[in-house]
């Protein structure tokens, strides 16, 4: 393959759109608000439509609300190559953060018709429904649906923050036709994202190859004590916040010994959490993440000790539930991941590799075909916020990669 492809992505086009695209939704802070299944998510599509429409794609859905626009190949019998994202956001959401990976794709596929380049495998720019769950109370809802994760029933059957179901608002957007998720199975999947992290940006590099998904793991600790009178003596409390207290100290402590960890106690509930009531019962959950791509099975048992210990040593008991969210890791795909390799390399892009924070789409994916994704840095590594920020050149060098190893993937 050669670089005419990536020699033809218009980095310039690729920006207006974005600009465009944040438009739709445009909040008074610079962000957008397109939040799942609203009249501006439909807004948003709608525009996007009209570019792949221009673009010769051909649209269809399916019936979890994901949208594909297709680039015909010359050889019928090959299953697509999937690139895309999702254009949803959350509620004071971004410019990027879903849509670069879209509109990089639809720009992918306009550099490969400029340089003339036909591919044997049919090549589809997928729209996920509903990423980012700011509307919803589950996230990545379309690609669940599409991987098998999650039945479409238990899909539709979410209730939006706002009222109405899922389902109700597919139906109302008439979004609900077309074909069953995961009809069609693809070859592999390509997704380039904004990191949402800080790496890139501090190691001044423009693209990140994203090696798979860090594993997550959330525990629901209930610590049991005995509620008191305020001014009864300290000697002989059994008081579940300070134990609450001891045990996030403890978390906190499993993470730094070891080292590439992160544990977090991001809730907590104390009652009858009354100002001059000891607390009888704690309710904490601890979210729990390896290094890498690590098995978290090690560091949740070092945080159930730690757990234990803390509690144990105050004379209470508890009840931890190790199953409260468990989340991959997930390791990407060599078949993409050295394409997309390959691809920086030959453009003298310099890329690191490194593993997401945060889980994508990708994730669910990669169950159904090889997958792979690629990272640009974000200003101060903040996402989900009006002041989400790219590099125009770096968004360019990303969707010269992807161009490429979308061609290689799709010959
Ligand atoms: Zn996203």
């Amino acid at each position: 393959m050669s670089a005419d492809v990536a020699a033809h992505v218009d980095g310039d086009a690729l920006w207006a759109d974005l600009m465009a695209m944040a438009e739709v939704g445009a909040t008074p802070a610079g962000g957008s608000r397109r939040l799942a299944l609203t009249d501006e998510d439909a807004a948003g599509r709608e525009l996007f439509l009209r570019w792949t429409a221009a673009a010769g794609l051909v649209p269809r859905t399916d019936r979890a609300g994901n949208l594909y626009l297709r680039r015909a190949g010359t050889d019928p019998s090959r299953a697509p190559v999937l690139v895309g994202s999702h254009l949803d956001t959350q509620p004071d959401g971004g410019r990027f953060d879903g849509v670069l990976g879209v509109l990089a794709g639809l720009e992918a596929v306009r550099a490969l018709d400029r340089a003339g380049v036909e591919s044997a495998a049919p090549i589809d720019i997928v729209v996920w429904s509903n990423e980012e769950g700011g509307r919803f109370p589950r996230f990545c809802t379309g690609s669940a649906a599409f991987a098998g994760v999650t039945p479409l029933d238990e899909v539709r059957a979410l209730q939006a923050f706002d009222g109405p179901t899922y389902g109700a608002e597919l139906d109302r957007l008439g979004w609900s036709t077309g074909e069953e998720p995961g009809a069609t199975r693809p070859a592999a999947y390509l997704e380039l994202h904004i990191e949402q992290g800080p790496e890139l940006e501090a190691r001044g590099v423009p693209v990140g190859i994203v090696r798979g998904i860090r594993g997550i793991r959330q525990l629901d600790v209930r610590i049991a004590g005995k509620e008191g009178h305020a001014g009864s003596r300290m000697t002989g409390r059994l008081d579940a916040g300070r134990a609450a207290a001891r045990v996030i100290e403890a978390l906190a402590w499993v993470a730094e010994e070891d080292g590439a960890a992160s544990v977090t106690v991001g809730r907590l509930e104390l009652d009858p959490n009354a100002p001059s009531v000891v607390p009888g019962r704690a309710h904490l959950v601890a979210d729990v993440r390896p290094g890498d791509l690590d098995d978290p099975a090690p560091l949740v048992a070092a945080a159930v000790r730690a757990i234990e210990e803390a509690v144990g040593d105050l004379g209470l008991t508890v009840e931890i539930d190790e199953r409260r969210l468990v989340y991959g890791p997930i390791a990407f795909d060599d078949a993409v991941l050295d394409p997309l390799r390959s691809a920086a390399a030959r453009l003298g892009e310099e890329a690191v590799e490194l593993v997401s924070p945060a889980g994508h789409d990708a994730g669910h994916v990669a169950r159904v075909c090889p997958t792979g994704m690629l990272f640009v840095p974000c200003r101060d590594g903040l996402s989900h916020h009006p002041d989400e920020a790219i590099e125009p050149a770096h968004a360019t060098a990303a969707t010269r990669v992807l161009a490429e190893a979308l061609a290689e993937l799709a010959a």
